[in-house]
């Protein structure tokens, strides 16, 4: 299966994604994740995408596109891969497709969280993740489950992304419905494209998930 979870920042793209990587038992690929280790390993990279991402506006291309091809090449993609974050402009997802058809690995589901803008911003401002095995919470619809606990890997330190502010948020939902929102079409003119409700409890969006791929392997 190579999936592809499309929606705007704090859609929910990354709590799925977490969980479908058990469930299929393939990697999720997370740009901003990828991003986010490079500026803190300080490469060459991660400097030219700080201050990007502080600004809440997109990554070049060039970088994304050559970042993701030298990813999905990995052996652990040999049964598929999930992407959270990536395409995120249409000249990323024509180039996805290229280079899916030259590795033979075609994009098998689109799968879009819908959430409004409202729900959006109040997802992002109680979004913490653990620092040890990188678990995302949030203070209110999923806190751990003991106090300052992760119920994963039971570390006690956690983080919270600095571009989880206010003004940061409005522009990447400004780049979001600007930049990403012209994928969907893309995605629905290649009938690959199934809208999941990302707006209901954590619980009940996977069910729909998993409702949309029981659908397409039938
Ligand atoms: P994305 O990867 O799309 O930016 P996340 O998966 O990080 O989004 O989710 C954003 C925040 O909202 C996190 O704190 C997460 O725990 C929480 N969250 C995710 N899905 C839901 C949901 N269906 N209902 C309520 N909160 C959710
Ligand atoms: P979100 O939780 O908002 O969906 P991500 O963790 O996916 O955020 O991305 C964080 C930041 O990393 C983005 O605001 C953007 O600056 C950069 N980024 C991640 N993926 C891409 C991409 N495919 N193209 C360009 N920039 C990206
Ligand atoms: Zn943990």
């Amino acid at each position: 299966m190579n999936l592809i979870l499309l929606g705007p920042p704090g859609a929910g793209k990354g709590t799925q994604a977490e969980l479908l990587q058990k469930k299929l038992n393939v990697p999720k690929l997370s740009t901003g994740d990828m991003l986010r280790a490079a500026v803190k390993a300080g490469t060459e990279i991660g400097k030219l995408a700080d201050s990007v991402m502080k600004a809440g506006q997109l990554v070049s291309d060039d970088i994304m596109i050559n970042l993701i091809r030298e990813r999905i090449l990995e052996s652990d993609c040999a049964q598929g891969f999930i992407l959270d974050g990536f395409p995120r402009t249409t000249a990323q997802a024509e180039a996805l497709d290229k280079m899916l058809v030259q590795m033979g690995k075609p994009l098998s589901l689109v799968i879009e969280l819908t959430v409004n803008d409202e729900i959006l911003i109040e997802r992002i401002a109680g979004r913490f993740s653990c620092a040890a095995c990188g678990t995302g919470y949030h203070d209110v619809f999923k806190p751990t489950q003991v106090k300052d606990t992760c119920d994963i890997c039971g570390s006690h330190e956690f983080i919270r992304r600095k571009d989880d502010n206010r003004e940061t948020v409005t522009s990447r939902l400004s780049a979001y419905h600007a930049q990403t929102a012209p994928l969907l079409p893309y995605y629905r003119n290649k009938s690959i494209l199934r809208s999941v409700d990302g707006m209901a409890e954590i619980k009940d969006v996977t069910a729909s998930i998993n409702k949309v791929l029981g659908e397409a392997s039938k």
